[in-house]
C-alpha cells in the first residue's frame, strides 16, 4: 500500500483560491507516496478526521506566522500573515504530534511545528539576530546559497549523511527558542537554526530550507521525502 502524505497549502483569501507549488506533490510522488493537498477548513476542529486518512504530513512554506501564537505582539518587520492557515495548521500539527504521525515541516513549516509544540521565533532575523548572513536569497529557487552544519548523530543528519550541506534559503523568520522535546539538527554559519526534530518520535523533522525546490537539480534533496514516505509506510502498517 502506498502511504498517503497530506500537504498543507497556501490560501489566497482575496481570490478564494487554494494554491501550492507542484514541487511538493511531485517530490512525494517521486519518493513513492500519494500526495493529498489539505485545503483551508471552515471548521478547523475537523483536523482529527483529516488525519485519519493520511500516513504522513508535510507542513509547507508560506507567509509569516502570527506571533500571538508564541505570546508576542507584531514586530514592525513582521510580514504578511494568514489567520486562516494558522487557525488550521496549529491544531493540525498539534494533533499530528500527539498521534506521532510522520511529519515534515519545511520553511514556514519548521516554524509552525516549533510554535505548535511551544517554541518561539525570530519575527525578523535581520533586526533580531546578531550578524546574520543573507537568508532571503535572490538567486534561483534551486540554488544552494548558504551552508548548514548537520549533527550526524540526529535523524536529519543521518538521512543526509554529510556534516556540511549547501541549501537554498527563502526566509526572514527562524526558530529562536526550540520547543520542549525538540533538538537542533542543523545550523547556518551565523548560528541561525536551520533544522529541528523530536528524537522520541519515529519521524518529526523540520528544515528551514526548501528541499522540494532542489531535488530535481540535486537528487540528494529527495532524501527527506523518501524517509518521510518510508516512515509513512511503517505508520500505515501499525
Ligand atoms: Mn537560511
Amino acid at each position: 500500500m502506498l502511504p498517503v502524505i497530506g500537504i498543507t497549502a497556501n490560501f489566497d483569501a482575496e481570490n478564494h483560491r487554494t494554491t501550492l507549488s507542484t514541487d511538493y506533490s511531485r517530490a512525494v510522488e517521486r519518493a513513492g507516496g500519494i500526495p493529498l493537498i489539505i485545503p483551508i477548513l471552515d471548521e478547523p476542529d475537523r483536523v482529527e478526521a483529516i488525519l485519519d486518512h493520511i500516513h504522513g504530513l508535510i507542513l509547507t512554506g508560506g507567509v509569516d506566522l502570527d506571533p500571538s501564537y508564541f505570546g508576542e505582539n507584531p514586530h514592525p518587520k513582521l510580514g504578511r500573515v494568514s489567520p486562516e492557515r494558522d487557525r488550521l495548521e496549529i491544531p493540525l500539527a498539534q494533533a499530528a504530534l500527539s498521534r506521532k504521525l510522520p511529519l515534515l515541516g519545511i520553511c514556514r513549516g519548521i516554524q509552525l511545528l516549533n510554535v505548535a509544540a511551544g517554541g518561539a521565533l525570530y519575527q525578523d532575523i535581520n533586526s533580531q539576530a546578531k550578524d546574520p548572513l543573507k537568508h532571503y536569497q535572490e538567486a534561483p529557487r534551486w540554488f544552494p546559497s548558504h551552508e548548514v552544519k548537520l549533527d550526524l548523530a540526529t535523524r536529519t543528519g543521518k538521512i543526509h549523511g554529510v556534516k556540511t550541506l549547501r541549501v537554498n534559503s527563502f526566509h526572514h523568520q527562524a526558530v529562536s527558542r526550540v520547543a520542549p522535546g525538540f533538538i537542533v539538527t542543523a545550523w547556518a554559519p551565523d548560528g541561525i537554526i536551520e533544522g529541528i526534530e523530536r528524537p522520541d518520535d519515529p519521524f518529526t523533522i523540520g528544515v528551514q530550507w526548501h528541499p522540494e525546490g532542489m531535488w530535481e537539480k540535486d537528487a540528494r534533496f529527495l532524501a527527506l521525502f523518501t524517509a518521510l514516505v518510508e516512515a509513512g509506510q511503517t505508520f500505515a502498517r501499525s
